[in-house]
């Protein structure tokens, strides 16, 4: 018996986790959070659907939160097997988690105080640092893309590389039960060819027989890169022009390295001014920014042979605010800086201060450069709100908006089947990571076109995967 459950990206973007179960052997794929809306928070408290001491192994896609951001909560309720991931992975992990238990230790506190004064029940945190220290003692040595590794007993591992995120992978399982054997693929997130910093997304080793795939954009195409480039370098001379500020509300990994690299090299081909100020104003930033730079092993060969000769996301007038009176100190500059802070969507962070000094005057620029979730502040400054919440005050919103949807680290429709042509035809497609009406819904309707098996795994639902006999 090869059986496949989800347990977490389910007819849904967040939460990415999908279990395979042998008589041997219980192998994780990834154990990601949800995020979004407040139920959603909540659900990450909830049982996982197995039991975490008996998993075996974890295989780990890539460092997004909402891959790995269950882990530390998977150890403190008994899990104690390796995790399995590239080193890239695994650095980029612990950065990730680090923050996320910090938050929680915050919100923690916070509800504290509020049920005390109630004199309810004192929530505890998800998982707080210490727990994230333990969970990052539990990763294996890292995994060369290529290299196939037994993970559990009758479970073989070979990570290719996804191009989705630094470090990030597509997973083949070749699983063994007594003399049954089937090998799934996953596609973890698949990224976009053609980009400066990362390798094209990579065909699995082997054919598999199944696939389990994201489905995030299942439904449309992404701008062409080139054209978003020249976007992004338009809406900042523009402004720079008027003496307005740029506001690039920024996701830490992956947008704010190539957010940098072309604006690096715009100043170099004289299509921005030379001093142009560019503050990263986001210490997770700076760090992964730190983080990009100590693996060639997972950067497009070009970008490592570009940073032989210079740093190019060390730009002339850059400057990297880690500490809070730093990034105060932005708050007085008037006219003429580009100034890059999370979070992407607005939820939080710096981001919410600078939007507050600068969205209010019709000088400067609001451009984003990702996904913005319904419901998120970033959304509704796209759909054309005129005025925001933040801090207390109702702040008009005058400032130019811009959205550039070409940055996405996720392929569109077009790029997901030619990634999919090239996994042969697999007997079945299961859809994960997506929309469930909308990227799911539209790329189950392509593949019906093209004749390809699939199904939508339900949450938990037990899925029984077909072995050939070696008999
Ligand atoms: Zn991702």
């Amino acid at each position: 018996m090869i059986r496949l459950s989800s347990h977490g990206a389910a007819k849904q973007v967040t939460g990415s986790c999908h279990l395979i179960e042998t008589e041997r052997a219980r192998v994780l794929i990834d154990c990601g959070m949800f995020q979004g809306g407040r139920e959603l928070a909540e659900e990450n408290a909830e049982a996982f659907g197995f039991k975490a001491r008996d998993i075996d192994a974890v295989v780990l896609t890539h460092a997004h939160l909402d891959h790995c951001g269950r882990l530390p909560l998977l150890r403190k309720r008994g899990f104690r097997g390796a995790i399995h991931a590239t080193d890239a992975t695994r650095d980029l992990a612990r950065l990730v988690l680090m923050d996320s238990a910090g938050l929680q230790e915050e919100d923690a506190k916070r509800a504290h105080r509020h049920a005390s004064r109630r004199g309810e029940p004192v929530p505890e945190p998800l998982y707080a640092i210490t727990d994230v220290m333990y969970t990052m003692d539990l990763f294996a040595k890292p995994v060369a893309y290529g290299e196939v590794r037994e993970v559990a007993p009758g479970v073989r591992a070979t990570y290719v590389n996804a191009g989705h995120i630094l470090g990030s992978s597509s997973v083949l399982l070749e699983i063994e039960d007594g003399d049954q054997h089937t090998s799934v693929l996953f596609s973890g997130d698949i990224g976009n060819a053609g980009r400066p910093l990362l390798e094209d997304p990579e065909p699995p080793p082997r054919k598999p027989d199944y696939v389990v795939m994201e489905t995030t954009y299942g439904d449309r195409d992404h701008r062409p890169w080139k054209d978003s480039v020249d976007e992004l370098i338009e809406a900042v001379s523009s402004a720079y022009k008027r003496g307005g500020n740029v506001l690039i509300p920024t996701f830490a990994l992956e947008r704010a390295q190539d957010i940098l690299y072309v604006l690096y090299h715009a100043i170099e081909e004289n299509r921005l001014p030379r001093h142009l100020p560019v503050f990263l104003d986001s210490p997770m930033a700076i760090s992964a920014t730190q983080i990009f730079l100590e693996h060639p092993e997972s950067l497009r060969a070009s970008f490592v042979e570009e940073m032989s000769q210079h740093d190019p996301l060390r730009l002339v007038g850059l400057h990297m605010t880690r500490e809070t009176a730093e990034s105060m100190a932005i708050n007085r500059i008037r006219g003429g800086a580009v100034i890059m802070a999370g979070s992407g969507m607005c939820t939080g962070g710096r981001i919410r201060h600078h939007l507050k000094h600068n969205l209010w005057d019709e000088a400067n620029s609001v451009i984003f450069v990702g996904y913005a979730a319904s419901g998120t502040p970033a959304r509704r400054i796209i759909d054309g709100a005129r005025s925001l919440r933040l801090f207390g005050d109702d702040v008009a919103v005058r400032a130019k908006i811009h959205t550039i949807n070409g940055f996405s680290a996720h392929a569109g429709q077009h790029d997901l089947l030619g990634w999919l042509a090239r996994c042969g035809k697999p007997r079945k497609v299961f859809l994960v990571h997506g929309d469930y009406d909308r990227g799911m819904q539209a790329f189950a309707d392509e593949l019906e076109r093209i004749d390809q098996p699939w199904h939508m795994c339900g949450m938990g639902e037990p899925i029984l995967l077909k072995g050939d006999s070696d008999s």
